[in-house]
């Protein structure tokens, strides 16, 4: 929401600014495209941060200073990865969350009910997970994750009121989408960018620099070295002194309808 009161104060700017220039044609040309790169920019940063609450009110973070962080896995299942996470998570006896891309569950039916019977939450992430889903219209938007519901109601019994939007993209037709569908949008604090960085020790140290009370943390169960490295990154976590908590509880929301 601070980025639209950006907006509006630039918005205000701009008529001095072209006041100031009344009898300068330069100030005027320049104050108008810097006000429109500007414009531009942080409508770019709305679209594509989903911390910045552009469009939607996505959950974030735990408004909160005890040390506990949840963990959110997006792009699954997959039927090698998710069951090691599974097994990671079990032994150091900790929840975590997945946003499931509908189109994956055919074929691991399995994989999401053990993931739900073994504690976890199971959230919607869209059926397709379209390069283009952000172009999509709203109502292709809301059938595209009505889809993704019903499969995963076909698998765990329950149907999600989670949604994680793909690539964390927001835009008003989704905005229009998760109110239609009365979804309560989950986005993170703390990126990874486990689907980029490969290298072990620079993810752990990149996440472990970056953790605060209250964290949600973004991992991908798509990713062979994130299976990899999350005995580790639990051990780092419990070392800075936080606990991990699922995000249902962290949040204080329900996870289904
Ligand atoms: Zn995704």
């Amino acid at each position: 929401m601070k980025f639209r009161i950006l907006n509006v104060v630039l918005l205000l700017v701009l008529p001095l600014v072209m006041a100031f220039g009344a009898n300068n044609p330069t100030i005027r040309w320049w104050g108008l495209g810097v006000f429109i790169l500007l414009q531009l920019s942080i409508l770019y940063y709305g679209v594509t941060t989903i911390s910045a609450q552009y469009f939607v009110d996505a959950l974030c973070n735990a408004k909160t200073d005890e040390k506990v962080v949840a963990l959110s896995f997006d792009d699954g299942p997959h039927n090698v990865l998710t069951p090691k996470i599974l097994e990671t998570l079990r032994l150091y006896n900790v929840p975590a969350s997945f946003f499931v891309i509908g189109r994956n569950i055919e074929g691991n039916e399995d994989v999401l009910q053990k993931t739900f019977e073994e504690g976890h939450i199971i959230g919607n992430h869209s059926f397709c997970h379209d390069f283009w889903f952000d172009m999509y219209s709203s109502k292709k938007m809301l059938d595209d994750m009505h889809i993704a519901d019903n499969t995963i109601e076909e698998a765990i019994g329950k149907k999600p009121v989670l949604f994680r939007p793909p690539y964390g993209i927001t835009n008003p037709a989704l905005k229009k989408a998760i109110k239609k569908g009365r979804y309560l949008t989950i986005g993170w604090s703390v990126r990874s960018l486990d689907t980029t960085i490969k290298d072990k020790e620079k993810l752990l140290s990149r996440i472990s620099r970056r953790i605060k009370p209250g964290d949600i943390i973004l991992l991908h169960d798509s990713m062979e070295h994130t299976a990899n490295l999350l005995p580790e990154l639990i051990e780092t976590i419990f070392k800075k002194g936080y606990k991990i908590k699922g995000i249902d509880e962290m949040l204080n929301i329900r996870a289904y309808a």
